[in-house]
């Protein structure tokens, strides 16, 4: 399933991130999706759930935002949206070989996490962890 292993890849990375700042928990992910990269929107937030189970994203809210995909033509220099299905042939000079500009992405592009409590508000003792040697 194409989908799972996109949401099991992007928890993978929210996860190292959180965990390496010290959240406590994730709360938001924002995803780009080009309309090429041939994602299922529905697909996606449901497995996006199952991959956050049991993890510091567990219960975070996947937000997607789509991009438009965008091919420009080499010889003219035009630039069109491509559509769905693609059309990749040039509007103005017809030729077949387009550049695909943007619609195949598929990036983070933001988290909002819990910070860690501050550290040691004023006049609060240090307990040590019993690991602490
Ligand atoms: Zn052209």
């Amino acid at each position: 399933m194409h989908e799972m292993s996109i949401a099991l890849a992007v928890v993978g990375q929210v996860e190292d991130a959180a965990l390496a700042a010290g959240a406590t928990a994730v709360r938001t992910v924002r995803l780009r999706v080009g309309e090429l990269a041939g994602v299922v929107p529905d697909s996606l937030q449901f497995c996006f759930e199952l991959a956050c189970s049991g993890t510091v994203l567990e219960g975070a809210r996947l937000e997607t935002e789509s991009v438009a995909g965008r091919a420009r033509c080499a010889p003219c220099g035009d630039q069109w949206p491509v559509g769905m299905p693609p059309d990749l042939c040039c509007p103005a000079c017809g030729t077949p070989a387009a550049e695909l500009l943007a619609g195949r992405e598929l990036l983070i592009a933001g988290v909002r996490w819990d910070d860690p409590p501050a550290p040691a508000a004023a006049g609060r003792v240090h307990r040590p962890h019993l690991e602490e040697r």
